[in-house]
């Protein structure tokens, strides 16, 4: 029997793509629209892609 997707989107960080599994997310809003980031890319996103 085949399983059915799940119809909730996996939540992935805005600058890596990666899925919250073994890793904090942390949710966010840009362009009215809810983002999340890893903590890893947080410092990133703070100070700016340099
Ligand atoms: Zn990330």
């Amino acid at each position: 029997m085949e399983k059915e997707q799940p119809a909730q989107e996996v939540k992935r960080c805005i600058v890596c793509k990666s899925t919250s599994e073994g890793r904090v997310l942390l949710k966010g809003v840009q362009n009215e629209k809810d983002v999340y980031c890893c903590t890893r890319c947080l410092p990133m996103l703070i100070h700016g892609p340099h």
